[in-house]
């Protein structure tokens, strides 16, 4: 098993979800990220703003 490291930076998921730092705009595109990050900030989410 693998992880999954962002192809930009090279920081690993790992690393940023245990500092909670990403190393670069690109590691929000890893879906492990995204998906920490959706945790993160989806309450604050207007639903009736979205499309
Ligand atoms: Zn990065």
């Amino acid at each position: 098993m693998s992880e999954r490291i962002c192809p930009k930076c090279g920081t690993s998921v790992k690393e940023i979800l245990e500092t909670g730092f990403v190393g670069c705009e690109k590691c929000y595109d890893l879906p492990e990220i995204k998906a920490a990050v959706d945790k993160m900030f989806g309450g604050k989410r207007h639903p009736k703003t979205e499309k």
